[in-house]
């Protein structure tokens, strides 16, 4: 079996200014924790391409994908950063790292089509669950996820995704694409209060919303999962998996109050992968989301690695 892993140096130059969370270090750090533990020759490193407009008017309105896309040319050329939440800031890089981390989630899904690999992770930035139909918000411009999701669709043939969401933040942006798409599945954790304060009733019969009380931990977390994402995800049968992998639930990470651990997200991928391997095939394509303390982001994606490489 082989593991695709898609980045680019580009992702790095999106830059939302000192003192950041979502910051170029994210990469560097998942990079070396990879080297230094040896799974990085487990991995097929890929470069991730520019996405085609075509396939963000998958997920988004056209109107939006060509004001976002003026948008970020203009920040690129001017040199002249530009907020567009106060947390979401376009750098004059922004443009090319936005086009590479929804480029890198398409091409993974193609990849894992053709069969030239089993499964995918994107290790890219910036990340995308919070991009709505209509807007950027939360760290996000495009919904990386979303667009492959529907690329696998609308372009591809497939008639049902799922998609997991493990970010400590409700997949707000994700939610409000698929929602009654009955051809996505989406299952999620998240804590509940928190950023964007959405999720507490789902939008649609597609999705399975699990609010987690702040401070709860990883046997609880565990518990809820199989209880509600299980048979769900086995009554659906998708035909591939895509992961929003967001790694702020962790512990150690300041931007949340769960508590999970890498053995966590271990169990996590292995029931992700337990499904996809019995109903599709074992196609599965993970983009990185959130995860904020770079000590633990980058032990936490390799805990997610090693399962999806197996090794
Ligand atoms: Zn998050």
């Amino acid at each position: 079996m082989t593991t695709a892993f898609y980045s680019h140096p580009d992702c790095r130059r999106h830059d939302m200014g000192r003192g950041h969370p979502e910051c170029p270090q994210r990469l560097d750090a998942i990079d070396d924790y990879l080297l230094a533990k040896g799974v990085d020759i487990a991995l097929d490193r890929r470069e991730a391409p520019l996405v085609a407009l075509s396939d963000l008017a998958l997920a988004h309105s056209s109107g939006y994908v060509a004001e976002l896309s003026d948008l970020l040319d203009q920040v690129s050329s001017s040199g002249q950063p530009c907020a567009l939440d106060p947390d979401t800031i376009a750098s004059p890089g922004s443009l090319v790292a936005v086009m590479r981390a929804a480029g890198a989630a398409v091409a993974a899904t193609d990849a894992v089509l053709d069969g030239t690999v089993e499964n995918a992770f994107c290790s890219v930035r910036p990340p995308g669950h919070h991009a709505t139909r209509e807007s950027a918000m939360g760290f996000c411009f495009f919904n990386n996820v979303a667009v492959a999701a529907r690329h696998a669709l609308d372009v591809r043939g497939l008639e049902r995704v799922a998609i997991v969401d493990f970010d400590v933040h409700h997949g707000n942006g994700t939610e409000d694409i698929i929602a009654n798409d009955e051809r996505v599945l989406m299952v999620s954790i998240f804590q509940h209060p928190l950023y964007p304060y959405s999720g507490g009733v789902p939008k649609g019969t597609n999705m399975v919303n699990l609010p987690i009380a702040p401070y709860t931990r990883g046997p609880e977390v565990r518990a809820l999962i199989e209880a509600n994402w299980m048979p769900r995800l086995e009554a659906f049968r998708p035909q591939m998996i895509f992961v929003s992998a967001g790694f702020d639930a962790h512990r150690d990470d300041d931007l949340g109050q769960l508590g999970l651990v890498e053995a966590d997200y271990q169990w996590m991928t292995e029931q992700i992968k337990a499904v996809a391997d019995r109903h599709a095939n074992g196609r599965i394509v993970s983009c990185l989301e959130g995860g904020y303390n770079l000590r633990a982001l980058a032990r936490s994606v390799a805990a997610h690695l090693r399962v999806l490489a197996g090794v």
